[in-house]
């Protein structure tokens, strides 16, 4: 049979980019397997989940091309022959209740009445005598009077799961080799909680079951619930899937990627101006690689290449400086127009350029092609073009344009530019040229002030190229003006 593998977020905040790592791997798992990637949303967190959070994961997996096979559709319904996809639809349905059912007849299970109270005291009490801070399974025996008497007090049971008290659970994970867990560690994990939902340790067993899921595929910060979902298969009869966790992500200071280390949702790496297809390259490459560590893939060889035997367990660490170099390298392989196309949104954002001329827009945005790292920059980069003026950076203006010989230079390169008659990039050059050796300046005592009188900054495109894109007029029009910001 084809593996089944899934992405299972919790709605509970944006697509975090650890979890969008976990879907690209199931993703290109299930495509080399020629197997099916199913989104299952866990939303059995009543409190937490949020219609905002499934649309970001939506929009989030959608931007990033990572489209599932089966499960719900953005623009509502479903897909598939396991629905419905949301946990939360299928416990209003009652699919959980069969096996909460089971499990209780044959004592697998059994009602808890302990208060929050009571938890905390015996989390307490086990620190105090130095052990682990379990349940310590005290209704697990209760009476129909006891039970009764508990109710008769208004309070509302959880169900728990009946853990094994010896024993060991052991299982093999395709990317961590042989797991162990001893019985008496593990604990009875609550099923069904008092609002009757269920939590997420069992329906996910049931869901990943009925869902015919071959293949777990998720971050290895599930490792710890993986025993109880173990063990919960085993009472059921099933045959548990296979488990393959992959490693953490670190920020660049060694502990988990999180907030304080910059941003971790997938939309704002959109905003940021990272094309999905250098996000994706780079998150395969956490926690993943081939036998020759190639850095950049192909379009298409990702999904060929890709192998779970390249799965490394030891954490990942999550580099901002290479995701933007990366980033930067398939800039460089855009096409012009494809490249004006990726810039558009970020432009129309910021107001640059708005009802330019298309061609013109495309050939000023592929000026510095080769220097863009990120797609947001692009706008700040080419805004004088359009501007009515630039803005001058008082730095640049402090450096370049109060040197004494500015004034004679703007004014020599204004009259030679205005009886120029090809105004292009070749003969511009030469004007200047020849002003440097009439004024006996070096050229770069004229190139320096020409190009801080027409974008306002000391970098930019090459000099004479952006001269004749800006055009005769405008260029003579800044000179002019930026005479007045010369040392009189
Ligand atoms: N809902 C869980 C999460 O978002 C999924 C864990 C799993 O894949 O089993 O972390």
């Amino acid at each position: 049979m084809k593996p089944r593998v899934r992405f299972a977020p919790s709605p509970t905040g944006h697509l975090h980019i650890g979890g969008a790592r976990t879907a690209l791997f199931n993703r290109l798992f299930a495509l080399k397997t020629g197997g099916t990637y199913v989104l299952r949303i866990e939303d059995t967190d009543e409190l937490r989940s949020t219609e905002d959070s499934v649309k970001a994961i939506f929009d989030g997996l959608q931007w990033m091309g990572l489209s599932w096979q089966e499960g719900p559709l953005p623009e509502g319904g479903e897909h598939g022959d396991f629905g419905p996809y949301f946990q939360a639809e299928r416990a209003k349905r009652g699919i959980y209740q069969p096996f909460i059912d089971k499990l209780l007849s044959e004592g697998k299970a059994y009602h808890c009445y302990c208060s929050t109270e009571e938890l905390d005291e015996m989390r307490r009490r086990a620190q105090l005598e130095k052990r682990p801070p379990r349940y310590d399974g005290r209704c697990r025996q209760l009476t129909a009077e006891q039970k009764a008497a508990f109710q008769a007090q208004g309070r509302k049971p959880v169900l728990r799961f009946r853990m094994p008290d010896d024993g060991v659970t052991e299982f093999q994970d395709l990317i961590h080799g042989s797991l162990r867990f001893e019985n008496k560690l593990l604990y009875d994990f609550i099923m069904v909680k008092a609002s009757g939902y269920p939590t997420y340790n069992f329906a996910c067993v049931i869901d990943d079951h009925l869902m015919q899921i071959s293949h777990v595929v998720r971050g290895d910060d599930h490792i710890s619930n993986t025993p109880l979902q173990y063990q919960l298969y085993k009472a059921l009869g099933w045959e548990p899937p296979v488990f393959a966790h992959l490693s953490m992500i670190l920020g660049p200071d060694g502990t988990r990627l999180s907030k304080r280390h910059g941003h971790t949702g997938v939309q704002e790496y959109r905003k940021m101006g990272l094309l999905p297809e250098a996000l994706r390259n780079y998150l395969a490459l956490l926690g993943w690689s081939t036998a020759d560590s190639q850095q950049i893939f192909a379009p298409g060889e990702l999904e060929s290449k890709f192998n779970i035997e390249g799965c490394q367990k030891s954490p990942a660490t999550f580099d901002p400086v290479k995701l933007n170099w990366m980033n930067g390298e398939y800039i460089r392989q855009l096409s012009a127009d494809q490249l004006l196309e990726r810039a558009l949104p970020y432009l129309q954002e910021a107001g640059v350029g708005v009802g330019a001329d298309r061609e013109y827009l495309k050939k000023v945005v592929c000026l510095e092609q080769e220097k863009y790292k990120l797609l947001a920059e692009i706008p700040k980069l080419v805004d004088f073009f359009f501007l009515p003026e630039p803005v001058f950076d008082a730095k640049s203006v402090e450096k370049v344009l109060k040197k004494p010989e500015a004034p004679a230079v703007l004014e020599a390169m204004r009259k030679k530019y205005a009886a120029l008659g090809d105004f292009t990039e070749g003969p511009l050059e030469l004007e200047a040229r020849a002003c440097a050796k009439e004024l006996g300046l070096k050229a770069g005592q004229v190139f320096h002030p020409l190009r801080v009188a027409v974008s306002g900054r000391t970098e930019g495109p090459t000099l004479f190229r952006m001269l004749e894109y800006l055009g005769r007029e405008k260029v003579l029009q800044r000179l002019e003006k930026a005479a007045a910001l010369c040392a009189v």
